[in-house]
């Protein structure tokens, strides 16, 4: 099949099965992508990038990348930053949809910004709690440890956001004004991930180990550091079934049986007939951390 041009971008190979035999195209991808950025790129815009590409499609040949290139594309941007041993380096921006699609043409199928933009990287601007459910937690308690911590956070004044993961589990997230160093949000998050599990052992983990994990949620707060990532919303997730990390309303996460419960078919449909952002004051919720 001929290359097409998408968001005058020139999309090389897109009869590709980029996720297995049967499954979605990168013409698809592409197409995916072109239609849901508008509901993306608020979230994704301006904040330093990681990569998940997959050149010889799912599997074997996926890295993160997190430098940039400039064989990237015109729309891909650098931005230099410190990295944790002192030296600088061009880490990755987009702002628009031709660069997520000049991405999308270089195999990237996976987005994960920093809880910072560019123009102010040691300065998050929002935090974020992934729960990790070991194998076997029920739906239903994911959703439980979630809304338990929109309670926590609410008690405190935040407003929160959740989304699938795309994956096994939930992530929630709250926006704040800028001021507090990533030290000072990483403690506050491992306060409330140690209360909970002060509240509910038997529930509950705050330690990455997955020896520990067994029966329990991880709430991992270790997101919260500078050059830490999360998958974007939105973003396909480069695994079998092309499942996709998506911002729901909160009264949405009860009818849901995974972390994966929407694909791409599934998000194609819900960007085009949303009619709101289910994160609807994400950007413009004037809030302050404690
Ligand atoms: P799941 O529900 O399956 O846990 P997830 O996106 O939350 O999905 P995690 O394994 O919990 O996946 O990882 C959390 C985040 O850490 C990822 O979204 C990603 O941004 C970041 N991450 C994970 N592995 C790497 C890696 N090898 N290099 C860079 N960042 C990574
Ligand atoms: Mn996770």
């Amino acid at each position: 099949m001929a290359a097409l041009t998408v968001a005058g971008v020139n999309v090389t190979h897109p009869e590709r099965e980029v996720f297995g035999p049967g499954g979605p195209t990168k013409g698809e991808v592409v197409a995916y992508y072109e239609s849901v950025a508008a509901w993306m790129l608020p979230e994704l815009a301006r904040r330093p990038l990681s990569l998940v590409r997959c050149p010889g499609g799912l599997g074997s040949a996926c890295f993160f990348q997190k430098h940039h290139a400039d064989t990237l594309g015109r729309h891909v941007k650098p931005v230099v930053l410190e990295e944790k041993g002192g030296d600088e380096a061009q880490y990755i921006y987009v702002e628009d949809v031709a660069g997520v699609i000049e991405l999308v043409q270089m195999n990237t199928l996976e987005f994960h910004p920093w809880g910072s933009h560019v123009d102010d990287p040691d300065k998050p601007d929002r935090l974020i709690f992934d729960l990790d459910p070991a194998k076997g937690v029920p739906w239903k308690d994911i959703v439980a440890a979630a809304r338990e911590i929109r309670e926590r956070l609410g008690d405190i004044g935040l407003t929160s956001f959740v989304r699938t993961s795309g994956g096994k589990g939930l992530h929630v997230v709250a926006p704040f004004r800028t001021g507090p160093s990533w030290d000072a949000v990483k403690a506050f998050c491992e306060g409330i991930a140690d209360a909970m599990v002060a509240d509910a052992p038997k529930r509950y983990i705050a330690q990455a180990s997955k020896a520990k994990r067994e029966g329990l949620i991880f709430i991992d707060w270790l997101r919260n550091t500078r050059g830490a990532t999360s998958v974007t919303g939105w973003s396909l997730r480069a695994r079998e079934g092309a499942p996709v990390a998506m911002p729901v309303r909160w009264e949405e996460i009860a009818r849901l049986k995974t972390g994966a419960a929407f694909d791409m078919n599934k998000a194609v449909r819900r960007g085009r007939s949303l009619e709101a952002d289910p994160w609807e004051g994400m950007g413009t919720l004037k809030q302050s951390l404690p």
